[in-house]
């Protein structure tokens, strides 16, 4: 047998992704080491995921621990872990249950399943909003309001309906008695992290309430401590009957967990809804760890605080305008140089990510220092001098 020709990785990949400019070899908190060596200080935290810092050493023990004594058991079988996270995430969203999933995506589809089962039948819709990102399954990709997305893929899953972000009078005019859910982003973060009006997350609670339609929170992006609450929500004291977490939950990890109020919940029965490695014992013990990092260190309070800092920094450039929550951030530069910053502060070892043409997200992990926040605003300003 003729032995297979060596090459390089990427060339046996599909070409989903951009050419990436470096490769990276370890981490640790803000920081990563590419293969030549040097360190990078990460603003993305590999999109919103490193929410508790790169390979945390507790996080990165539980997963060793659980990998040694048990790594997989299918939903057939009950595992420990499981059970815990559930009882976990339960106490901080108010009693919801958990279906655990294996990305943001599914907690989409999950979500969606969930509320057409809740109506039986009698009411089959969904109303998105604009610019939000959902994921890129048939579902969620439906869910998504970024029709440049979709072309490719059309026909969409019929039954959606967008409507512009941040417009109350708009969400309640396509609410009739057809809609099964409403589906929101907090702050929309793929978008350009877009923080709506004031009162916009509990004028659509309202909406729902008196409508009949269930209210979906996608809080992938926005869970977790990243806006300075467990769920961004919470800034506006709306409680969702569905909320969806996935990016930082496991620490790295991929894990994802769609929590319901238990009378919603309750509609899905055996055989409903499942995945093979949905809620497995090393992404859950990886979470249960994630969860106490969050707790031990005070991350939702550092976010919060920490997102003043950069938040005022960014301002203080007098460079554009700052948008987001904690330290979910965007710098819009009002001009198309996003890229341009982008490529410019790789170079000087500070990673930042293009949101959009004009803007950079700001995403760091929840433990960056104020002086790696110092250092981050100086190197932006030094860039965006040279631009
Ligand atoms: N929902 C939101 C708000 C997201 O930001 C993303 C990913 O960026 C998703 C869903 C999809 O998550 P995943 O890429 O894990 O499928």
């Amino acid at each position: 047998m003729t032995p297979l020709p060596t090459v390089a990785p990427a060339d046996m990949m599909m070409r989903t992704y951009k050419d990436r400019p470096i490769s990276f070899v370890s981490g640790q908190g803000s920081t990563l080491v590419d293969d030549d060596g040097d360190e990078y200080l990460d603003l993305v935290a590999g999109i919103a995921v490193a929410g508790v810092g790169h390979s945390h050493p507790k996080v990165a023990a539980a997963i060793a621990s659980q990998a040694a004594t048990l790594i997989h058991t299918s939903n057939l079988y009950g595992t420990t872990p499981q059970v815990e996270l559930a009882d976990r995430l339960a106490e901080i969203s108010g009693g919801k249950l958990s279906f655990f999933a294996n990305s943001g995506a599914e907690t989409i589809e999950c979500a969606l399943k969930l509320a057409r089962r809740f109506h039986d039948g009698a009411r089959t819709g969904f109303v998105a909003t604009d610019g939000g990102f959902h994921g890129r399954t048939f579902g969620a990709l439906s869910a998504t309001g970024q029709p440049a997305k979709q072309a490719p893929f059309a026909p969409m899953v019929p039954g959606f309906t967008h409507v512009p972000y941040g417009d109350l009078g708009a969400l309640e005019a396509a609410v009739d008695g057809d809609v099964a859910a409403v589906l929101l982003e907090p702050i929309q973060g793929e978008g350009g992290v877009v923080v709506p009006p004031p009162g916009y997350i509990q004028g659509a609670r309202d909406i729902c309430d008196r409508t009949g339609a269930l209210l979906i929170l996608d809080e992938v992006q926005t869970g977790l401590g990243r806006t300075g609450y467990w769920f961004a929500a919470e800034h506006d004291g709306v409680d969702p009957d569905i909320a969806c977490l996935a990016k930082s939950l496991g620490g790295g990890l991929p894990i994802g967990a769609c929590l319901a109020r238990p009378d919603v919940a309750e509609r899905f029965q055996p055989g409903d809804h499942a995945t093979t490695f949905g809620g497995g014992p090393v992404q859950c013990s990886a979470a249960i760890a994630t969860l106490d990092v969050i707790v031990e260190e005070g991350l939702l309070n550092r976010s919060a605080t920490a997102g003043q800092r950069f938040a005022g920094g960014l301002k203080a450039l007098g460079r554009g305008t700052v948008r987001g929550r904690g330290l979910m951030l965007a710098l819009d530069l009002e001009a198309p140089i996003a890229g341009a910053v982008t490529a410019a502060a790789l170079e000087r070892k500070v990673l930042v990510n293009e949101v959009s043409a004009s803007a950079i997200r700001i995403t760091p992990p929840l433990v960056i220092t104020d002086d790696e926040i110092d250092h981050a605003i100086g190197v932006l300003a030094e860039v965006l001098d040279e631009i």
